[in-house]
């Protein structure tokens, strides 16, 4: 399938990013925003909805679920303080937005979704868009070297310095994130343990079986309530296995629930 990404989705995605830049809870100069602009989020609805993709709000993906408010998304993956090549777990694939921001921010991404149709739906769409991705990051450097090498003002050394500098953060990953038709509760043991976890439905608690997937020193960040509304948290393990956890206001999310769905 071509994906189609043009001039006008790229303005569209520009005004969203200096949208969600004045969210004061993000700082202006996280690595998130980068990574929205190179995933293009109107390949993730049905293209009668494409202006919509780029107004800061959820919306339905099938299977009764929906693709988590852009703010949401940018704000759960700042939490995370990702690391490149962290290996993170996501429960709740759904549309694969939140999975390509992920692997466009260099981590190693394993996900679950319990809908078998979202499952189906995503998994070869977020296939084509790693390969997309993956090119674009390349013209970008490809660009910023021509630059840097233009650029008669800087010695030989520092353009080599900027050089390598560009291409550690924006040389593409090999890894392909993982997807899977499972139980999120469950996690991926046998992939475990993960630098991160991030789940993507309200919990009703904190599931034990994800804390112990968990490295030592790792990140989970979950929304939690058992009602409509759930308080967003970043637990942290601590080395000696003890849990710190910290409350980031309120949020509404589909539910996290057992089993899979066919
Ligand atoms: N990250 C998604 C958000 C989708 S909404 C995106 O960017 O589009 C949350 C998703 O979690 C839904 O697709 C829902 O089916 C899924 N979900 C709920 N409970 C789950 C469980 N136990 N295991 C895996 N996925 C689950």
């Amino acid at each position: 399938m071509p994906l189609i990404d043009t001039f006008k989705h790229h303005g569209l995605r520009r005004h969203l990013i200096n949208d969600l830049r004045r969210d004061p809870r993000i700082p202006e100069s996280s690595p998130v925003f980068e990574a929205f602009y190179q995933v293009p989020r109107h390949l993730f609805l049905d293209k009668a909805f494409e202006l919509q993709a780029y107004s800061n709000i959820a919306f339905q993906i099938g299977a009764g679920q929906t693709i988590s408010h852009p703010i949401t998304v940018a704000f759960q993956t700042y939490l995370l303080d990702l690391e490149k090549g962290d290996k993170v777990l996501e429960i709740g694939t759904g549309s694969g937005f939140q999975t390509c921001i992920l692997f466009a921010l260099g981590a190693e991404v394993y996900s679950i979704e319990r809908q078998k149709e979202l499952y189906l739906k995503s998994k070869p769409l977020i296939h084509d868009l790693v390969v997309y991705i993956r090119e674009n990051k390349k013209k970008v450097f490809l660009e910023k070297k021509t630059e840097i090498l233009e650029n008669k003002a800087l010695t030989r050394d520092q353009q080599r310095a900027l050089v390598d500098s560009a291409e550690s953060t924006l040389r593409p990953r090999n890894h392909v994130p993982k997807l899977s038709y499972g139980d999120g509760y469950l996690g991926q043991p046998m992939h475990a343990p993960f630098d991160k976890i991030i789940v993507t439905c309200g919990a009703p608690g904190i599931p034990q079986t994800l804390i112990d997937q968990l490295k030592p020193g790792g990140i989970m960040i979950i929304p939690v309530g058992e009602g409509k509304e759930q308080i967003m948290k970043r637990i942290i393990k601590q080395e000696n296995g003890t849990l710190s956890i910290e409350e980031y206001g309120t949020f509404k999310f589909v539910p996290m629930l057992e089993n899979t769905a066919k």
